[in-house]
């Protein structure tokens, strides 16, 4: 079932959804699922699941370095596969522009929906480590917005190289990213919110939030987004703070900015164990906020663990 249909069918009440990461290649996928099972009990209409962008290892060979593509988070489709055949909730597929090029992303989506998946969220993923900007694949997407584009061109029946009867194709629910504190990459939070409306305009059906701890922040895009004329549901990102580190972390990789008062209350932890309480009490009080204010959908970002969203969870659903 598509996303948007969850949100219509839920009417006024708010859902509970979460991101899971696929295993590092080789492991089981029984780990993901001791972090699924605890958070199954809330009812979860939907999980998405990550895509990693290829990177570059160094391999030793002869004495000599290597240096070799590779993914070190593989699976996505197949998680998906596994998780809404063994849980009976829809998956939610991350595709990226970066590292996949216009015909291996039309065989994805293929593969998705002969597995039934419905939903897909279209990124363009962020550039690679020794990359100081992201880089287009070679017969890839530059932007997301174009794989929107491809997406809304399959849901027609117009494939790549060729045209079917729309009536047997895939008919994805596209979901994008937005940035209430703007993409790094943007000049200003209008440009970026013009870019949200490309997105739209190219047949985006929902929109997740990057990760925010002020409200306020979402709010305000919120109405900004209405004033540019984006009606789809905006879909708050949430992620517990977990570890001190994530107060130098989060703002550098994110470009986000931490409310003193949470600054204040983690540096004042003197073990990872309250850190984690003052995460989840945080998450808690803007949950409950954003679910005051009807927000349709809560997604949290579990960063492969479950503990603390349960905790989370319990408090509000
Ligand atoms: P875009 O919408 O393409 O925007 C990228 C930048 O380009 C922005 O600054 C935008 O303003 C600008 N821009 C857009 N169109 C144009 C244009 N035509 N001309 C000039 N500038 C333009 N990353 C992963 O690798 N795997 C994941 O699974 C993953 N999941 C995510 C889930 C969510 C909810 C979010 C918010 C992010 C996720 N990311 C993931 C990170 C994401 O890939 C990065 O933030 C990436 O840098 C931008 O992706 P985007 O889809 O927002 O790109």
């Amino acid at each position: 079932m598509k996303i948007t249909d969850h949100i219509k069918k839920a009417k006024d009440k708010t859902l509970f959804s979460f991101e899971i990461i696929p295993p590092v290649k080789g492991h089981q996928i029984q780990q993901l699922y001791d972090n699924i099972d605890p958070l199954m009990e809330f009812n979860p209409p939907f999980i998405d699941v990550t895509t990693s962008r290829e990177e570059y290892v160094y391999l030793e060979r002869d004495g000599l370095l290597d240096k070799k593509l590779t993914r070190m988070r593989p699976g996505t489709v197949g998680i998906c596969a596994s998780i809404k055949h063994k849980y009976d909730v829809d998956t939610v597929p991350h595709v990226l522009c970066g590292g996949f090029t216009k015909e291996e992303t039309e065989y994805l989506l293929v593969d998705c929906h002969y597995l039934g998946i419905d939903n897909i969220m279209a990124l363009r993923g962020d550039a690679m480590k020794d990359e100081k900007y992201f880089q287009p694949t070679k017969g890839g997407h530059a932007y997301a917005v174009d794989l929107v584009k491809q997406v809304h061109e399959l849901n027609c029946g117009n494939y790549l190289h060729d045209t079917v009867d729309s009536d047997n194709c895939a008919d994805f629910c596209i979901g994008v990213a937005g940035y209430p504190e703007k993409h790094l990459e943007s000049p200003s939070l209008k440009s970026d919110l013009r870019r949200l409306k490309e997105k739209v305009d190219a047949g985006a059906d929902y929109v997740v939030t990057q990760m925010f701890f002020d409200n306020q922040k979402y709010f305000e895009f919120v109405d900004a987004a209405k004033k540019m004329g984006i009606t789809i549901p905006i879909i708050p990102g949430i992620k517990p703070i977990a570890v001190k580190r994530h107060l130098q972390l989060l703002p550098q990789v994110f470009r986000i900015d931490l409310p003193q008062d949470l600054i204040d209350a983690v540096d004042d932890c003197s073990s990872n164990k309250d850190v984690r309480k003052v995460g989840v009490e945080w998450a808690i009080q803007q949950s409950k906020e954003l679910k005051a204010a009807g927000v349709p959908v809560l997604h949290y970002y579990s960063m492969g663990k479950s503990d603390n969203i349960k905790a989370i969870a319990e408090q509000l659903f």
